[in-house]
């Protein structure tokens, strides 16, 4: 997101706070108040569904441009598995730990918006391998009508897949990339007017709840820091000092540069130079490693991205009192894991993928809009984790290689 477009987010979310608060004190019956609710929710609701529109085109088309340019996927073998089934398995790692921490600290719990609850609450849940089953499309384009994400990012990886081991297929690549660029583009288009939504949506949960969403807010934004840097420690740190044989002082400092350009940058994509210079310089990382797994890591591996993910999931749920049930977290930790696969290395895309999520368990996308006011500093934060798991596994794939 551009720098000013950012402050007047931020700016639009502030107003909207002092906003709805004067209007919540407004006396119940008076005319003007429910005309500006009523105002502030048909602007909440055109934002909102702009940025439905566009959920599953920036799913099917950034996934199939980033998987389609890996470098020649079937002849990866082994360097490969080994760094995607750590990226893999660590976004796992990151997504369960949110929902952990966030089930224990339950931001939200003492906010509940009015909402619709029982229209929520899938009465039946589906048995496990019913869900697994489900992620296969019976027709991948009645998947993508329907917006069925699972089966679209199924079918996605497979088209990515495919063209990476054809031959001569430039041009469908070039074609995926430039779609992937114009829906990025309608994606700036439609932030113009997010200032304006956010200020709505903001507007019209303090008129109604108070200022005691301040408090859940700050509990929200506390814990992902928090769990960003449990994720840090307990899993990147003792992987790289145990795997690695990599001192934790001499880790940070050899990759500095790349964390202080991810943090200010909060893109994954344009940090992969600084990235690459740090692992191979510093580290002593093999070209031919570090030339796949790096590059491969800003395009699949958020696990920065997944935990905030997850802990705005549970802050909603919480917000409009829905129950998750067992079936949903299975649910979300896949559709985290999934949606981080599939989140461009730019700034502010994870917080969009955000509505997949929501999606899949039934969750209010308004939902977005509430932490959206407050996700620029969280992106520039789980950037650098992202980035810091790129390095990481880069390092220790190329440890077990030396071996
Ligand atoms: N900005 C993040 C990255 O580039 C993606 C996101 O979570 O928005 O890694």
């Amino acid at each position: 997101m551009a720098n000013n477009l950012t402050k007047k987010i931020f700016y639009a979310f502030l107003l909207g706070i002092i906003f709805g608060i004067v209007l919540g004190y407004l006396p119940p019956n008076l005319n003007i108040k429910e005309a500006l609710i009523g105002f502030l929710n048909f602007g909440g609701e055109v934002f909102l569904k702009t940025i439905k529109m566009l959920v599953v085109p920036i799913v099917f088309f950034s996934l199939i441009n980033g998987v389609a340019n890996l470098k020649n996927i079937s002849a990866l073998g082994r360097i490969g598995v080994k760094s995607i089934g750590i990226y893999i398995s660590t976004t796992f790692l990151a997504i369960s730990i949110s929902l952990l921490f966030s089930n224990i600290v339950n931001p939200g719990k003492g906010l509940i918006q009015n909402f619709e609850t029982e229209e929520l609450n899938v009465s039946n849940p589906p048995k496990f391998l019913e869900v697994l089953l489900n992620i296969i499309p019976e027709n991948p384009f009645l998947s993508l009508v329907e917006g069925q994400m699972l089966q679209v990012i199924l079918f996605a990886i497979l088209i990515g897949i495919a063209i990476s081991s054809l031959k001569n297929m430039n041009s469908l690549k070039k074609f995926f990339s430039d779609f992937n660029d114009v829906i990025m583009k309608i994606l700036s288009i439609i932030m113009i007017i997010a200032p304006f939504g956010i200020f709505c949506l903001i507007g019209k949960t303090f008129a109604t709840q108070g200022a005691s969403s301040i408090v859940e807010l700050i509990k929200y934004f506390s814990l992902v820091i928090i769990v960003l840097l449990f994720h840090v420690f307990f899993i990147y740190l003792p992987l790289i000092k145990f795997y690695g044989k990599i001192e934790v002082k001499k880790f940070f400092m050899g990759i500095k540069e790349a964390l202080l350009f991810s943090f200010s940058t909060s893109s994954s994509s344009a940090t992969i130079p600084v990235t690459l210079d740090c692992v191979k310089k510093n580290f002593e990382v093999k070209d031919n490693i570090a030339s796949f797994t790096v590059p491969l890591g800003a395009t699949i591996n958020m696990d920065g991205t997944a935990i905030m993910q997850g802990v705005a999931t549970v802050f909603i749920a919480n917000l409009y009192g829905v129950n998750l049930l067992f079936f949903d977290y299975v649910s979300i930790i896949l559709t985290a894991t999934l949606a981080s696969i599939g989140t461009a290395g730019v700034p502010g895309v994870g917080i969009i993928m955000l509505g997949m999520v929501l999606g899949q368990v039934g969750l209010p996308l308004e939902g977005i809009a509430i932490v959206m006011g407050v996700d620029r500093f969280l992106d520039m934060l789980r950037t650098s984790v992202n980035i810091t798991g790129d390095t990481m596994v880069t390092i220790v794939v190329n440890k077990s290689e030396s071996k």
